[in-house]
C-alpha cells in the first residue's frame, strides 16, 4: 500500500485507491490510505468515503468524513452535500438533515436543483411536509427527479389529491414522467383510497406514455383494490397480471383480507406469502388475526402452532424518538427506560384524559383470548403511545413529536393518539412502516384511509 507514495503521484493515485476500496465497501483500507498521507484528503476523495459509507448505511460515519474534510479546509460540492443529505433520508436523521441544510444555505449551492431535490427528500422522509414542499418550491426548472420527489412524498403523507395535482403540472410543463412518477402516483392513489383515479393512471402508463408497468405497478394496484375493500376486483387482477404477484401484493390482500374479515380469500394469499418468505412472521400473525376477529380460535391456535413448528419468530414492535439528540427505543410492554415512572404516569393520565373525550378501546384488536381488562392494558402498551408518553414529558410544548415505528400503527393506537393530539393540543407525527400521519386537533391527515 506503501508504494504508491514513492511514485509521486499521491493525490491521483490516493484518490483512485480511496476510490476503490470505497465502492468495494472495504471503508477500513479506503481510510487507511486517506489517513496515511494529508495530500489525499481533498474534495474527490471525501465524496468516495462518503458515497462509501452512505452506501453501507453508516451516515454518522460519513458525517464524521464530512467534518474532518472541513477542517482540512476542504470545500464540499453539491455531489457531498446531495449523498449526506440522502444518507440522512434514508434514516430519518432530521436533526444532522437539517445541520447540513443550515450550512447549505451559506453556500452557493443554495438553489442547486440536485441539492434542493435531495432536501424535498430528507424532510418529507423526516415527517416535515411543508418544509420539503418549500424546498421543491425554491427549485428553479424541477426535471423529472425532482417532481418525482415531492409526488413521493406527498404520496407518503396521504396527500393523494395533492399528488395528482403535482403530476397535472409536471404533465402541463411537458415533462415526460418515468415509471418511478406512476409508481408513486399509485401509491398516492392507493394512500388516499381514489381507487378510479388509480386505475385511470394505470391504463394511461402504456397507452399515453409509453411506459411498461412492472411488477411493483401491479403490486400496488392490487394494494389499491385491496385497500378499498374491493376484493372481488383485486383477485380478478391478480388472475389476468402478466407477473407472479410480489410478497407485497400478497401481504397488501391479506392485510385488506383482515380488514373484511375475508377468511377464505386470506388463506390464499397467506399461503402465497408463506411460499415467497417463508422466514417473514407477517402472514402467520395476519392469518391469526383474522381468524380471531371471526372467532375461530382453534384456527388461531393452530397457525400459531405452525409459526413454532416452522421456527418463525414474530417481529417485535418497537417505536423510536429523538429527544437531545438521543435515540430512545420502546418495545412493547417495555418498561426498561430510566424513566419508567414518568412515562408510566403520563401514560395513565392520558389514558383518563381521552377516555374523557370519548376514547373506546377496540378490544377485538386483541389475538390473545383474555379478560377485557387485560386487553385494554396490552393495547394500552403498544410501544408508539410509551415513546408519545415519554417524549411529551421532554420535549418543549411548541414543538411536534416524530416517532417512528418499524410496523404498522394499529388501528387502536391510530384511534388513541388522535385523542391525545387534542387532549395535548399537540402536532403528533408518526411514521410507521408505510407512511406518515399528522395528529392535530383530534384528527389525521390519513383520514383514517391508510
Ligand atoms: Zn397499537
Ligand atoms: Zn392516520
Amino acid at each position: 500500500m506503501v508504494t504508491w507514495r514513492a511514485l509521486g503521484c499521491e493525490g491521483v493515485i490516493g484518490n483512485a485507491l480511496v476510490d476503490m476500496y470505497s465502492k468495494n465497501g472495504d471503508m477500513e483500507s479506503a481510510l487507511n490510505v486517506a489517513h496515511l498521507d494529508s495530500m489525499v484528503w481533498n474534495v474527490i476523495s471525501c465524496s468516495s468515503l462518503i458515497d462509501g459509507y452512505i452506501e453501507k448505511e453508516q451516515t454518522n460515519e460519513a458525517l464524521m468524513i464530512f467534518v474532518e474534510a472541513r477542517r482540512h479546509e476542504i470545500e464540499p460540492n453539491e455531489f457531498t452535500f446531495s449523498s449526506l443529505i440522502k444518507g440522512c433520508s434514508g434514516q430519518a436523521m432530521l436533526e444532522q438533515g437539517a445541520q447540513l441544510h443550515a450550512q447549505i444555505i451559506k453556500t452557493s449551492f443554495a438553489f442547486d436543483s440536485f441539492v434542493l431535490t435531495a432536501l424535498v427528500d430528507m424532510y418529507g422522509k423526516c415527517g416535515l411536509l411543508s418544509s420539503s414542499v418549500q424546498m421543491f418550491e425554491k427549485i428553479k426548472n424541477p426535471d423529472v427527479f425532482a417532481w418525482n420527489s415531492i409526488i413521493g412524498v406527498l404520496a407518503q403523507h396521504g396527500q393523494g389529491k395533492e399528488a395528482l395535482q403535482m403530476f397535472k403540472q409536471m404533465v402541463l410543463k411537458e415533462i415526460k414522467p418515468d415509471n418511478i412518477t406512476f409508481f408513486n402516483l399509485l401509491r398516492a392513489c392507493s394512500h388516499s383510497g381514489l381507487v378510479d383515479e388509480g386505475l385511470e393512471y394505470f391504463d394511461s402508463m402504456l397507452k399515453i406514455y409509453g411506459i411498461e408497468p412492472r411488477q411493483e405497478h401491479y403490486s400496488h394496484v392490487i394494494d389499491l383494490l385491496g385497500r378499498a375493500g374491493k376484493l372481488k376486483e383485486a383477485e380478478e387482477f391478480i388472475h389476468k397480471m402478466p407477473f407472479e404477484p410480489s410478497a407485497f401484493a400478497w401481504c397488501s390482500l391479506l392485510g385488506a383480507c383482515k380488514t373484511h374479515r375475508a377468511t377464505e380469500l386470506g388463506e390464499i394469499a397467506a399461503k402465497k406469502l408463506m411460499e415467497l418468505e417463508p422466514e417473514n412472521s407477517g402472514s402467520h400473525v395476519l392469518m391469526s388475526n383474522i381468524y380471531a376477529s371471526v372467532g375461530q380460535w382453534e384456527d388461531v391456535k393452530a397457525t400459531r402452532k405452525l409459526m413454532r413448528d416452522a421456527g418463525v419468530k414474530k417481529i417485535p414492535g418497537f417505536s423510536w424518538v429523538d429527544i437531545d439528540k438521543k435515540t430512545h427505543v420502546f418495545g412493547v410492554e417495555d418498561w426498561s427506560h430510566p424513566e419508567k415512572e414518568e412515562i408510566d404516569k403520563k401514560l395513565e393520565d392520558l389514558l383518563i384524559r381521552i377516555r374523557e373525550e370519548g376514547y373506546v378501546p377496540l378490544l377485538e384488536l386483541v389475538t390473545s383470548n383474555v379478560e377485557d381488562s387485560v386487553k385494554e392494558r396490552m393495547l394500552h402498551y403498544h410501544s408508539e403511545r410509551i415513546a408519545i408518553a415519554f417524549a411529551l414529558t421532554k420535549s418543549p410544548a411548541s414543538k411536534p413529536i416524530i416517532v417512528k415505528k418499524n410496523l404498522r400503527v394499529c388501528v387502536d393506537c391510530h384511534s388513541a393518539i388522535k385523542f391525545i393530539s387534542k387532549v395535548e393540543g399537540r402536532e403528533i407525527i408518526v411514521r410507521d412502516n408505510a407512511r406518515f400521519h399528522h395528529f392535530a386537533n383530534g384528527f389525521c391527515s390519513c383520514g383514517d384511509y391508510w
